[in-house]
């Protein structure tokens, strides 16, 4: 294996499927309208006229609340910083869902969820934390790309909640091209087991190919992803 960082390069078509609305277009995310989607253009994160309900997934069992609102996810931890942007939506209305709360967590390099006992990590709330959407519906984390644990394709949770109260929890989902890169460095190399692929994740099939897909792309700094969250 080289010792070099390998060079990734997007492949729109790639990334285009399961990618929802996204065009490569919407990283960075632009400016978004406070309008319905029949007012869409090109520079806007919502794209066509529709926002099709981001499906409900389970939340896991390492959710809590850590009370920490905050970008910055890291805390040190090793990994490939990922600035993720997120745009929470009204589904029927096409519309921001300005000061919608906005939960993220996910596991470390190792696979390893921070604050439980059984994963060695009692007390801890690294890569956790709560944003509330901007007037475009819009919250930006900066974390770590996640690793993964035996049985599960990479993911990040999510619990979205809108200003009137209406929630969704759901999972993030990345190209599993990326992940083959990024997997093979670094704090995620050398690690036993197999990594499964999306289409070999019982919650990702079980979507039907409406598993929310995260945009990525490199930066400088390392990863951006955008995915928009619509809720009904
Ligand atoms: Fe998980």
């Amino acid at each position: 294996m080289s010792p070099r960082h390998p060079r990734y390069t997007i492949d729109r078509r790639e990334l285009l499927v399961g990618a929802g609305a996204l065009g490569l277009a919407a990283i960075p995310i632009l400016a978004c309208a406070k309008q319905p989607a029949t007012a869409a253009t090109s520079t806007r994160l919502i794209a066509g006229t529709a926002c099709p309900v981001t499906p409900r997934q389970t939340q896991g069992p390492f959710y809590f609340d850590p009370r920490l609102v905050r970008q910055d996810l890291a805390e040190g931890k090793a990994g490939v910083p990922l600035s993720l942007r997120l745009q929470i939506v009204e589904a029927s209305a096409c519309a921001p869902s300005e000061r919608a709360r906005v939960d993220l967590w996910h596991c470390d390099a190792s696979g390893a969820y921070s604050g439980y006992d059984s994963e060695r990590s009692t007390g801890e709330r690294w890569l956790r934390g709560t944003q509330f959407a901007d007037a475009d519906g819009v919250v930006t984390f900066r974390t770590l790309y996640p690793g993964w644990y035996e049985g599960r394709a990479p993911h990040i949770h999510v619990k979205a909640v809108m200003a009137d109260g209406r929630e969704l929890v759901s999972q993030l989902y990345f190209p599993d091209a990326l992940s083959d890169q990024l997997y093979a460095e670094g704090a995620y190399a050398g690690r036993a087991g197999r990594r499964l692929r999306n289409a070999e994740d019982w919650i990702f099939r079980g979507l039907d190919g409406q598993a929310p897909l995260a945009e990525m792309a490199r930066t400088p700094q390392g990863l951006a992803g955008a995915i928009v969250i619509a809720l009904a």
